[in-house]
């Protein structure tokens, strides 16, 4: 098989330095919305004037580089575990080369392995086989501090009144923006899982971030909630970084899974600004990024 390990590593290094169009693009609206002279324009200032310094320099956007959360999807043949050692040996070149900060810290022992390569969840690597013969790879870079403020509901809640339906949904969203106040790094994206049982809405919670943020949810009810809980988490005035102001996130994204009769989870990942996912396509002899 093909050794991809340096297409991975360029893959991290775009993810990790070049923050996506349509992201910079939701921060140079967002900045235009907030008041001249105001903490929230200037904060919105320095995170536009970084991910200029970021990208021309090839330096990382933010100084935590995150999780890497790889998203695999192979054709048939492909074997999963010579593409699972090329990602590693990419990212830990690419921690090398400083693309990324050293991230993977024993939880035992406390000590930091120095190139990023941890347990079989850290990089996380999620593979998938689909038809075509195209393979198409999603890095998204997680942050510590957004995952932080991340959060799983189990509906009903009586002390929020939120019940099993899309309007517990909004209510428990909103409640962990307004609890997060700013931590996480705002302005953000709401990534939403609603059913799954707790692990696989968590997993929900992130996928869904994969998607553009400019794009329209396919269901009419997730679309018109994700407009709704967007211009509502914005009416908090918790703003950038927390200053106050006009943009608290910049989007929001929902997904809705399959539960158990039982349980109705509500899974909420928080992504902040420094919002860094790329994807690279190989197909034949070509690679292209995006
Ligand atoms: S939450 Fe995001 S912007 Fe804030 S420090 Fe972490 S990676 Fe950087």
């Amino acid at each position: 098989m093909r050794d991809l390990t340096d297409a991975f590593l360029e893959l991290v290094r775009r993810a990790a330095t070049d923050l996506p169009p349509d992201v910079e693009q939701a921060l140079r609206e967002a900045r235009e919305q907030e008041e001249p002279g105001s903490a929230a324009r200037s904060a919105l200032d320095t995170i536009l004037e970084n991910v200029r310094l970021a990208r021309e320099n090839s330096t990382p956007i933010c100084q935590d580089t995150g999780t890497p959360l790889f998203y695999v999807h192979h054709p048939e043949g492909w074997s999963t575990r010579a593409l699972r050692e090329q990602i590693r040996a990419a990212v830990a070149e690419a921690t090398r080369r400083t693309y990324l900060r050293p991230n993977a810290v024993d939880s035992i022992t406390g000590k930091n392995t120095g190139d990023n390569l941890g347990d079989e969840a850290f990089p996380t690597i999620h593979f998938e086989e689909v038809e075509g013969d195209e393979l198409i790879v999603d890095l998204m870079l997680k942050g510590g501090g957004c995952e932080n403020v991340g959060a799983q509901a189990s509906l009903p809640d009586t002390r929020l009144g939120a019940g099993r339906d899309l309007e517990g949904v909004r209510k428990v969203v909103l409640e962990a923006v307004f609890k997060a106040q700013g931590k996480g790094c705002a302005p953000g994206v709401l990534g939403v899982a609603v059913g799954g049982d707790r692990g696989s809405s968590f997993l929900g919670s992130k996928e869904v971030l994969l998607r553009p943020l400019q794009d329209s949810n396919p269901n009419p009810a997730l679309d018109e909630l994700e407009q709704r809980l967007t211009q509502q988490a914005n009416q908090l005035g918790i703003g950038p970084m927390g200053f106050g102001g006009k943009t608290t996130v910049l989007g929001t994204k929902i997904k809705g899974m399959h539960r158990l009769p039982a349980s109705y989870f509500v899974s909420i990942s928080y992504m902040c600004w420094a919002y860094r996912r790329r994807r690279m396509v190989v197909r034949g002899d070509e690679i292209a990024y995006s």
